[in-house]
């Protein structure tokens, strides 16, 4: 390799590559946390239903919603039918 020619900066051709799609969130029914269980439990006041029973005691423990980070005040679990 030898160094110390002109700086030749290959400039590549702005070709418009496969468009990609944004990633639909698919927000299913995971918790956020583990993205394992489904969803049970929802954030009081923000009522964005996101954890699952296990990962309750980590947002107890944070305070704030994972979702929009607010103020976690109250979790209260849902019933899906
Ligand atoms: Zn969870
Ligand atoms: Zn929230």
């Amino acid at each position: 390799m030898t160094f110390g020619g002109g700086n030749t900066r290959e400039e590549e051709p702005q070709v418009p590559g496969p468009k990609v799609e944004p990633k639909v969130e698919s927000v299913g029914d995971e918790c956020v946390i583990c993205t394992e269980k489904s969803q049970s439990h929802v954030i009081v006041p923000c009522f964005h239903l996101c954890l699952c029973e296990n990962c309750v005691e980590v947002v107890i423990k944070s305070g704030t919603c994972p979702v929009c980070r607010g103020e976690m005040k109250e979790i209260k679990k849902i019933f899906k039918v």
